[in-house]
C-alpha cells in the first residue's frame, strides 16, 4: 500500500518502531504501523492530516485491516500457547 508524499510526491512508507516491535513483537509492530505516522525519505515524518481526504479514508481502511490482522495473529498465538500447555 503506497501513498504519495503531499510535499514532494515521492512514495511514503508506514512508520515502524524498533521499540514497539520489541515490546509487542509482531503484534506491537502491526499496531504501530496502523496508528503511527507515515515516513517520506526526503521530508521525514508526514502527519496524516497533510494527506488528501481520499488517501486518508484509504489509510483508515488499511489501518483497520492491520488491526484486524494483529488481533487474528494474537488470537492464533494464544490458541497455540493454550494447545501447547494443555
Ligand atoms: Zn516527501
Amino acid at each position: 500500500m503506497a501513498y504519495k508524499c503531499p510535499r514532494c510526491g515521492e512514495p511514503v512508507q508506514r512508520g515502524h518502531s524498533r521499540g514497539a516491535q520489541m515490546a509487542g513483537g509482531l503484534v506491537g509492530a502491526l499496531f504501530y504501523a496502523a496508528f503511527g505516522s507515515f515516513q517520506c525519505e526526503g521530508c521525514g515524518k508526514i502527519p496524516g492530516n497533510e494527506f488528501p481526504a481520499e488517501d486518508r479514508s484509504k489509510m483508515r481502511v488499511g489501518s483497520l485491516m492491520l488491526v484486524g490482522g494483529a488481533i487474528v495473529l494474537f488470537a492464533a498465538v494464544v490458541g497455540v500457547l493454550i494447545a501447547i500447555n494443555s
